[in-house]
């Protein structure tokens, strides 16, 4: 098992060969977050993040799978951006009616990690190929994402979809979450210190038959910092909520 130098309690499937990709995303995720806890990444024929609290029998805090090819680090970071953002979240909120809420807003992980990543190379001039390389795959990505003119409209049209099936999955591309991402990405970036508002994700406590609008309420009532309320009274604010 190759041992990560950032993060000792981190470690990343040997089929990666190298961690330094795993690195440079930790290196960007502690600038925020914490990340205490032990985790294991594995390489799967599936994306997923389990974690000890759901998974009892589980030997480390959280197990993450991707698919990426080893190669491919521009997949890697996106794939793993997204993961490492459940982890953040401790994967929450628990109902299924509201994941969409943490799967579109990890995807904006992805996109705000690989366009960070690819700044950070760019300084590097033997990382220069890697940083353009990251660039050309987040604009490939975004160019694919349909535009919609007001989100607001496009959640009223979508929200009982949302909340049937959290992940429209369509083979690994997601492009209804990803019309979501591309706007929570822009919160990210106007409002970095209080991305720190997903570590508030939980929805214990959330009365039983409590909608979108209520759970919005109810993270931002749990978030400590000023910047961390905006941050979730702005998304709330970009669905028309
Ligand atoms: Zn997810």
């Amino acid at each position: 098992m190759i041992i990560s130098k950032i993060l000792s309690k981190w470690s990343l499937d040997p089929y990666y060969q190298s961690s330094s990709v795993l690195d440079s995303i930790l290196l960007a995720y502690r600038q925020f977050f914490s990340l205490d806890n032990e985790c294991i990444i594995k390489h799967a024929n599936c994306r997923i993040c389990c974690p000890k609290r759901l998974n009892k029998n589980q030997s480390s805090d959280y197990i993450i799978k991707i698919s990426a090819e080893a190669s491919d680090w521009s997949r890697t970071i996106y794939q793993l951006a997204h993961e490492i953002s459940h982890v953040v979240m401790e994967c929450y909120p628990d109902r299924e009616s509201l994941k969409w809420i943490s799967e579109c807003l990890c995807e904006a992980a992805s996109f705000y990690t690989l366009d960070k990543l690819s700044k950070m190379w760019q300084k590097e001039p033997h990382n220069l190929p890697c940083a353009i390389s990251l660039e050309e795959y987040l604009e490939n990505k975004i160019n694919k994402i349909e535009k919609v003119p007001l989100l607001a409209d496009f959640y009223s049209k979508n929200a009982q979809w949302l909340a049937d099936d959290p992940y429209a999955d369509e083979g690994t591309e997601r492009p209804r979450n990803d019309v979501f991402a591309l706007s929570f990405y822009d919160i990210i970036q106007q409002n970095t210190l209080g991305w720190t508002a997903i570590t508030h994700m939980s929805d214990e406590q959330l009365p039983d038959n409590a909608n979108t609008v209520d759970y919005l309420n109810h993270w931002e009532k749990k978030c400590i910092k000023t910047s961390e309320k905006e941050f979730v009274l702005t998304l709330k604010k970009s669905l028309g909520l």
